[in-house]
């Protein structure tokens, strides 16, 4: 099926939105926002076109937002066996979906579940598949994504004549469609589900409960953490319940999202009891993380280029820091507390706790 485009030779894209539905039939944010890049893309390529595809337990309300936006068919894979993320289940209903549709573009939220599902369908199909892609760019009639390599130190646009073409959209980089859902009719396509099928049973979920989940991507606030909470403090002792209770406290009261500088969670991980929630996931930095928070507040955290190489998406930068030539003072942050974290932070939470936020 794959093949290879000329797309100044007066090629039309056949543009396919896929998503996985939630467990209400509707679609999450980020598949909301693979939909506005979607639709986005149909606008600006001449002559394209746009249908959906959608599957999951349930697909009527996706469908209708879907219908929304004004697609010209909507193809649905819909049952039990495709509830819940399962490669061989998942792999099969993306694949007749795009087979049916014939589509040279595929655009889906790079969620984990499609992140490790679609190359293959692309392969499949004889075509190539983009994850992480930050942008999706029309130039000159020409269709070109932009990405990230080397832990988003280099970005680079790249176009493909390999079609079909899975563009996996990373989240937070495009608005998410708001349209008003419109009641849609579907075409309902069957899908045997393979014998492999029945060696995976999705039998529950276990989650974290939410005040117990720390790494919140679409919290306002990332609230850093260092080494210096398990420091030896002025009276010579160190503190470390005294550090995990007001962390604890501040991320219950302001729902903030936490970092750590990595000295920190290599603490943790050697099995010392100080802050045990923390984990390599929380590491942010050169070998870490690099959220995308508006503010951030680093607490007893030097600062140190290794760690503030992973704040370069974060919009306004603060810290609390005993060294006033520490490394935030020297141009890494806006504003520069010299001052004692433990006690600015037992202030916070007392005013936070008194009703302000
Ligand atoms: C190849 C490489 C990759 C690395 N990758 C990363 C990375 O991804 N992320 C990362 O974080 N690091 C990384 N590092 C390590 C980095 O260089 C630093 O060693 C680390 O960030 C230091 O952590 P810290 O600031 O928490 O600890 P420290 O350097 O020990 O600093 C503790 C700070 O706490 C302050 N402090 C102590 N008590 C208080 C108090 N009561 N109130 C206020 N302040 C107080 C002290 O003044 C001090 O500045 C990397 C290093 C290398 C070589």
């Amino acid at each position: 099926m794959g093949a290879a485009v000329q797309p100044d030779s007066g090629f039309m894209e056949k543009i396919l939105f896929l998503a996985h539905t939630e467990p209400d039939g509707g679609l999450a944010q980020a598949a909301l926002e693979a939909l506005h890049g979607a639709k986005a893309l149909c606008d600006e390529l001449k002559g394209a076109s746009l249908e959906a595809g959608l599957v999951g337990a349930q697909t009527q309300p996706a469908a209708d937002t879907v219908g929304g936006i004004g697609v010209a068919r909507v193809f649905v894979v819909t049952g039990g066996e495709f509830a819940a993320a399962r490669y061989a289940s998942d792999a099969v209903a993306a694949e007749a979906i795009a087979r049916t549709t014939g589509a040279t573009i595929v655009v889906a939220a790079a969620t984990s579940r499609w992140n490790r599902v679609l190359p293959a369908v692309a392969c499949r199909l004889g075509g190539r598949a983009d994850a992480h892609v930050a942008g999706v760019q029309v130039r000159a009639g020409a269709l070109t994504v932009s990405r990230w390599y080397y832990r988003q130190r280099m970005e680079a646009r790249l176009s493909r004549a390999q079609r079909p073409w899975f563009l996996l959209l990373d989240p937070g980089g495009q608005p998410p469609w708001q349209g008003t859902p419109t009641p849609t009719n579907v075409e309902a396509l069957t899908v045997p589900v393979p014998e492999s099928c029945r060696r995976t049973q999705v039998t529950g979920i276990r989650a974290p409960a939410t005040y117990t989940q720390t790494i919140r991507p679409d919290a306002e606030l990332l609230f850093v953490a260092g080494a210096g909470w398990t420091k030896k403090q002025g009276d010579g002792q160190t503190h470390g319940a005294d550090a995990e209770r007001l962390i604890l406290e501040f991320l219950r009261l302001s729902r903030a999202s936490l970092g750590s500088s990595k000295s920190l969670v290599d603490l943790s991980g050697e099995g010392q009891t100080v802050l045990s929630f923390l984990s390599h996931l929380n590491q942010v930095g050169q070998t870490g993380s690099t959220p995308r928070h508006p503010k951030g507040l680093a607490t007893c955290c030097h600062g140190e280029e290794p760690h503030t190489v992973g704040w370069r998406f974060v919009g306004q930068r603060r810290a609390i820091n005993l060294d006033p030539n520490c490394g935030w003072a020297r141009g890494k942050a806006d504003v520069l507390y010299a001052a004692d974290a433990f006690a600015v932070m037992a202030r916070v939470n007392s005013l936070l706790g008194a009703g302000g936020r």
